[in-house]
């Protein structure tokens, strides 16, 4: 089919949620090169939206797809999973985590992150049930989940609202201090926020904000569904600070490509869910697990992290290097390879976007100032050279 056709379909039966996308049909990947059906070649920093870790086509991951394939792809929950179990013993053995449930997106995994906090304090006999996120957090887009994300312009279309849920500014220990009550059941953050604009946790903060749930009896959650699995150059992002959270959820670049979700949480908090408490049809099959457990396996050999941190320093010193020599950039921010780049009013991020897209690179406009990079993780130096060349000649141009 020609892009023409698809695009024809598409803007005829498809739901008109995503309008403005870019006119890319991906035929086949590398790397992390995408290659069109016109013969163009795209250099992807953006991975599927932090999806793609492992970049596309690595052929350790595709070999164990297929066998998992030729054994079975899904089975419920009603019986035992093999690959489940393997995961679910990765997943525990290199967190500070006892239990974990698998949901099968982001949201998903916020969902029962926040219905297994309600219950922690349900079974304690307590009324807690509220809880507190920050501006420009992205939580997802269930109704609860969507409710909970500090930006209105995702929440407003669907008000009513489920009740329970208050923000404050992120990185404001005072303000989130205030904004407690005795009516507080949990915190929610990002260590690194995304969707809002790659704002990392400064580092005081976590420590404050897990002081205060100590002392308050408030279960804080971390919302690792972007900045975990390896995207900051440890496993999850709270190990870059020391600050463990009661409950973690995953998604994104859990299953390098294959849709999976994941919450977990420390014993104490993970024994409130009773049998009927919770559940899925998906989550967690023999397929996404089995994905999954090879995503860690590949990113726990040695050096794999390392080099997301190396990386990570290096896209950054040479972001620096440009904001630094340009008056119309104004900041970098972010944690090994989740970055952004923060342009003045008078340019658009949109407008860089559409001209590296031209000039054969994925990035994102993340905000209207905002650019966000999220290469997959096995990125090249040499990748990122031709990216800030291209970004540079950009902005001299305008
Ligand atoms: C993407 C994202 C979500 C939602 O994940 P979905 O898989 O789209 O439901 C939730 N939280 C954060 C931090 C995200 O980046």
């Amino acid at each position: 089919m020609e892009i023409e056709e698809i695009i024809e379909m598409d803007e005829k039966h498809f739901m008109n949620v995503y309008s403005g996308r870019y006119p890319l049909y991906v035929e086949k990947a590398e790397g992390i090169k995408l290659y069109s059906k016109d013969g163009k070649v795209y250099r992807d920093f953006l991975a599927g939206i932090g999806v793609n870790a492992l970049g596309y086509s690595n052929q350790r991951f595709k070999q164990v797809l297929k066998d998992q394939i030729d054994k079975i792809i899904h089975c419920s929950n009603l019986y035992y999973i093999e690959p489940q179990a393997e995961l679910e013993k990765r997943l525990c053995q290199n967190s500070c985590y006892d239990r974990v449930f698998f949901a099968n997106s982001g949201s998903e995994a916020n969902e029962g992150a926040l219905k297994l906090a309600r219950k922690y304090f349900k079974k304690k006999g307590s009324n807690k049930f509220e809880t507190i996120t920050a501006d420009k957090s992205f939580h997802g887009r269930t109704m609860s989940t969507v409710t909970a994300t500090g930006q209105d312009k995702y929440k407003k279309p669907f008000t009513p609202l489920p009740e329970g849920f208050s923000t404050v500014p992120f990185n404001d220990l005072a303000a989130l201090k205030a904004a407690v009550t005795d009516r507080t059941a949990a915190i929610m953050l990002e260590p690194v926020q995304g969707e809002g604009g790659i704002y990392p946790a400064v580092q005081e903060y976590l420590e404050g904000v897990r002081k205060l749930c100590d002392e308050k009896d408030i279960l804080l959650i971390f919302d690792e569904v972007q900045c975990g699995m390896g995207r900051t150059g440890e496993l999850f992002a709270y190990q870059n600070y020391g600050v463990e959270a009661d409950i973690i959820s995953l998604a994104k670049a859990l299953g390098g490509g294959v849709p999976i979700g994941a919450f977990m949480a420390k014993e104490k908090v993970a024994s409130a869910f009773e049998p009927g408490d919770h559940g899925t049809t998906f989550g967690g099959n023999p397929l996404a697990t089995r994905a999954a457990a090879e995503v860690m396996d590949i990113m726990l050999e040695p050096g794999f992290l390392d080099s997301v941190k190396e990386k990570g320093a290096y896209f950054r010193g040479e972001l620096d290097k440009l904001v630094s020599s340009n008056n119309n950039l104004i900041e970098t921010r972010g944690l090994g390879l989740m970055l952004a780049l923060e342009v003045a009013e008078s340019l658009s991020a949109k407008e860089i976007t559409s001209q590296l897209f031209e000039r054969g690179f994925l990035v994102n406009a993340v905000k209207e100032t905002t650019l966000r990079f999220l290469p997959p993780l096995i990125v090249e130096k040499e990748d990122i050279d031709l990216l800030i060349k291209n970004i540079e000649e950009i902005i001299k141009a305008e």
